[in-house]
């Protein structure tokens, strides 16, 4: 099996990350498989709690995800939602009748006192995904929100990214909670262990930046490289703009450049290798610069195919590098 006993650990959010962790296993069928998973998203709703890119990552790799929209179950309806409204409910955030099971199950036990990365395995264990160890990056609650431009008003992310459609301006971000955050069990074992730390195609600031801010993660990772492991980001951004969702504007409006650059500029110090899109090229000097090797290939993940083949690009060098020592 290629990538035989490889240790590959994925920090990941949701439809970006989910699909590179996809093209992982799929290229890497031998290795030992970790995502380590975004939680700051999670929010309460209808009572029930949502977990919105741990879900991604378990529809995606159990293949039960819509693959256009890269969220939710492929061919769910949304006739509780339109029941809802009609007796009053709110109904901005968009839950399908497959997908509310995973919610009514995912708070029944959590009720009944299981940890959210106790309810992930069980979870992961019921649809069938047994190649993959997909663990939350912790099991407090960390609740990202944002501080809106015009009005200075802080907002919880999802009234922000689905309510407001991340249509507005903003001027700052914050996780409340992390400073209590403990990673959740395995996540600094599986980094302390990794061959290579893969840093996803997401949103570098509410995917891949709650994931780096919990206590312990960054230095865990910091000893992997020590004993040498590698580590490797995917730029989610090609010529300037994202594939979907508000990273770019995003840069831009936290004072930074909306480029691939500008986001390898908050991964300082922490990766090996960054993967950018031939139309970013003119950027590999300066991505050198910053001490990461640039990995020149189309970023696009078209399919399954894509998804595979971006990753395949990443786990060649990394292995190439392991072989040379260097
Ligand atoms: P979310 O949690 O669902 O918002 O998703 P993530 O944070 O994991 O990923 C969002 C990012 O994925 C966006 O910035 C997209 O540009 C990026 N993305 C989506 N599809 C692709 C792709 O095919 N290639 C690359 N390079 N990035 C992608
Ligand atoms: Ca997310």
């Amino acid at each position: 099996l290629a990538f035989s006993g490889l240790k590959i650990v994925a920090l990941s959010g949701g439809v970006g990350g989910s699909r590179f962790v996809r093209g992982l296993r799929a290229s890497a069928p031998g290795a030992n498989l970790t995502a380590i998973v975004n939680t700051a998203d999670d929010f309460t709703v209808h009572g029930l709690r949502v977990s919105p890119d741990v879900d991604t990552v378990l529809y995606a790799l159990s293949n039960l995800v819509d693959d256009t929209r890269g969220w939710g179950i492929r061919g769910d309806t949304f006739k509780t939602m339109r029941a809802l409204e009609r007796v009053g409910g709110e109904t901005w955030f968009q839950l399908g009748d497959q997908d509310l099971a995973t919610h009514l199950r995912r708070t029944e036990l959590l009720a009944d006192g299981w940890s959210p990365s106790t309810v992930t395995a069980e979870l992961t264990r019921c649809l069938g995904i047994r190649d993959v160890t997909i663990l939350p990056m912790t099991d407090q609650r960390v609740e990202t929100s944002v501080r809106l431009e015009a009005s200075g008003e802080w907002v919880p992310f999802q009234e922000y990214f689905v309510r407001q459609r991340a249509d507005v301006s903003i001027k700052d971000v914050r996780f409340e909670g992390i400073e209590r955050a403990k990673p959740a069990p395995g996540v600094i074992e599986a980094i302390e262990a990794a061959d290579l730390i893969a840093f996803c195609p997401s949103n570098p600031f509410v995917s891949i930046g709650p994931i780096l801010a919990v206590d312990g993660i960054r230095e865990a990772i910091d000893r992997a490289r020590q004993r040498g492991a590698r580590t490797a980001g995917v730029s989610p951004l090609i010529g300037g703009h994202t594939i979907k969702g508000p990273a770019a504007r995003m840069l831009v409006e936290l004072g930074h450049e909306a480029t691939t650059l500008g986001v390898a500029r908050q991964y300082v110090g922490l990766l090996d290798l960054f993967l950018i899109d031939p139309i970013d090229k003119a950027q590999a000097d300066a991505l050198r610069q910053l001490g990461m090797h640039p990995l020149v290939t189309d970023a696009r993940m078209r399919g399954r195919r894509g998804e595979a083949r971006l990753a395949r690009v990443v786990l060649r060098e990394v292995e190439r590098r392991r072989r040379a020592g260097s």
